[in-house]
């Protein structure tokens, strides 16, 4: 078998290298950075607090198993997880207090008692959201959408004829305005947009498959915490004799006519046939690639939002509070139009509160907490983001102060910020980008980039900015359907 060249070792980097080492390729990967995980990564703050930098939420973790499968391990021998219950606390901006229990009648019940909404409506809702994703996962998700096998396949044409009768017709907030009268339980299923980046006022009804993986599926907490998952792959791709060249960055992927002939790093020059890019695509064609000719439509694809995150160190426990924790704004409408229209962030915002000291007690000081607290926010287009985030740090202290009841401030030990360039600084994503490019349209799927290059045999793509798009889940699909390009 060819050995392979990765650039870059996020979770589908690494992915990608577990399956191609697995099959029998020498794999080696080139990593910018001083570590592995990407956007994954983990830090400490000074007086003893650990944070996950970047994904909090984990679905679908047999996707993570199966690759220990597939080498032949057990996989509790080296990551384990445990199915969380409840999995997110809601806070309205009207004062409502709302628990998503993991038990789908638990949670029927909870939203009966809270909102006053049938729990039937709840049952039928959630049922339509699992057969959405029965009935489209396989195609949209799991294959390489852009070969002709699978774009004319008689199963991609039953899963489009399938889609008005699912009522998959339309945004995904109109789907959830015709579900639900209440606007608390429409704005709590429309944040489900978020998990891609999207905009629940724009992005198709599709979407609304999401709510299926965490209630119908699961939510989950690895442990250790989310930063686990890197490591406990690197592991299992070290055993398999995959090659991990920290801290040399790509500079040029090298061509002699349609063929990839190899690399060239910030140290040396190596020859491959076949390279596998895990960096965003824009920047793959911008920086490695300047003299090919590139797919400027795919590339021109609006980007998903970003994200302003407050790393704190919290000086006192909230019994209240639990990992996930939603802190809803008045207007969801106009918190999507500052986002996508305006370009900036509103003035009241919906703040994403996550805490892994909660599951994992190490990750803070006896007493205290570690809080990674979250607002969506646009990508990079050269914002003022220094004045953003005092907009939004004041707006986000402001807010949980008052849901709290006890002022925030006073209690931070300690503070980092991520912002969006500080994002796209760090892991090469386009303007900071959390998920590569939006869904906020029907065909997205169709126009992400594909999984290989038309144009260069022997490239590869892999990650949250191609097919079939990011999340983690979504990134550890985009490793295996590369693996089977490569080798099938
Ligand atoms: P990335 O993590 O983007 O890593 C790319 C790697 O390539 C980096 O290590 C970079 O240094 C390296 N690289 C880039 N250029 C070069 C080069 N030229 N040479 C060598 N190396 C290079 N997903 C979820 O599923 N659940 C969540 O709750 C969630 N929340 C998120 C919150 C935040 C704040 C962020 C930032 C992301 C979140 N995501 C979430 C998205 C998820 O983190 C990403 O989709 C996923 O981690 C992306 O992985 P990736 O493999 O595409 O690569």
């Amino acid at each position: 078998k060819q050995p392979v060249a990765i650039i870059g070792a996020g979770i589908a980097g690494i992915a990608t290298a577990v399956r191609l080492a697995v099959a029998g390729h020498a794999v080696t990967v080139f990593e910018a950075g001083p570590s592995f995980g990407g956007k994954m990564h983990q830090f400490s703050l000074p007086g003893g607090y650990r944070f996950d930098a970047g994904p909090s939420l984990f679905t679908l973790p047999q996707l993570v198993d199966d690759l220990f499968r597939l080498a032949q391990r057990n996989p509790a021998d080296y990551f384990r997880y445990e199915r969380l219950d409840p999995i997110t606390h809601y806070f309205f901006a009207d004062g409502t207090r709302l628990t998503a229990w993991a038990e789908e009648g638990k949670f029927a019940a909870e939203i009966e008692a809270k909102l006053g909404v049938p729990a039937a409506a709840v049952h039928k809702f959630l049922a339509r959201s699992a057969r959405a994703y029965e009935g489209t996962a396989g195609t949209f998700l799991q294959k390489s959408l852009h070969k002709a096998s699978t774009y004319f396949s008689r199963e991609t044409l039953r899963a489009l004829a399938a889609l008005p009768a699912l009522g998959l017709l339309g945004t995904m907030h109109q789907r959830h305005t015709s579900a639900f009268s209440d606007p608390r339980l429409v704005q709590l299923f429309d944040r489900y947009a978020t998990y891609n980046g999207s905009d629940p006022y724009q992005a198709p009804a599709t979407l609304s498959l999401i709510p299926h993986l965490e209630h119908g599926i699961g939510a989950f907490y690895p442990e250790g915490g989310i930063y686990s998952i890197a490591a406990s792959l690197v592991r299992l791709a070290e055993e398999f004799g995959v090659k991990f060249r920290y801290n040399e960055p790509v500079q040029e992927i090298l061509t002699a006519g349609k063929l990839v002939t190899g690399l060239r790093t910030a140290l040396d020059v190596y020859d491959f046939g076949l390279v596998v890019s895990n960096m965003d695509v824009v920047p793959t064609y911008r920086q490695l690639l300047p003299t090919q000719p590139a797919p400027e439509r795919t590339l021109a694809q609006p980007r998903s939002s970003s994200a302003l995150i407050f790393y704190w160190g919290i000086a006192r426990e909230f019994p209240e509070l639990d990992l996930h924790n939603i802190f809803f704004s008045a207007d969801y409408r106009r918190e999507f139009e500052a986002i996508f229209q305006e370009k900036t962030v509103a003035d009241d915002v919906t703040v994403y509160v996550n805490i892994t000291s909660k599951k994992t007690p190490a990750d803070a000081p006896p007493g205290h907490e570690n809080w990674f607290v979250m607002v969506n926010v646009p990508h990079d287009q050269g914002q003022d983001w220094d004045a953003l985030t005092r907009h939004t740090r004041a707006i986000v202290l402001r807010k949980l102060s008052q849901a709290l009841g006890q002022e925030i401030e006073p209690l931070i030990r300690a503070e980092r910020v991520w912002t969006p360039p500080g994002i796209a600084a760090d892991t090469s994503s386009f303007g900071g980008a959390l998920y590569g490019s939006s869904s906020n349209n029907a065909l997205a799927a169709f126009l992400r980039h594909p999984n290989f290059s038309g144009a260069l045999q022997g490239l590869y793509f892999c990650g949250g900015s191609v097919h079939p798009g990011g999340g983690i889940p979504l990134c550890l699909l985009s490793a295996r359907i590369v693996a089977d390009l490569i080798d099938n």
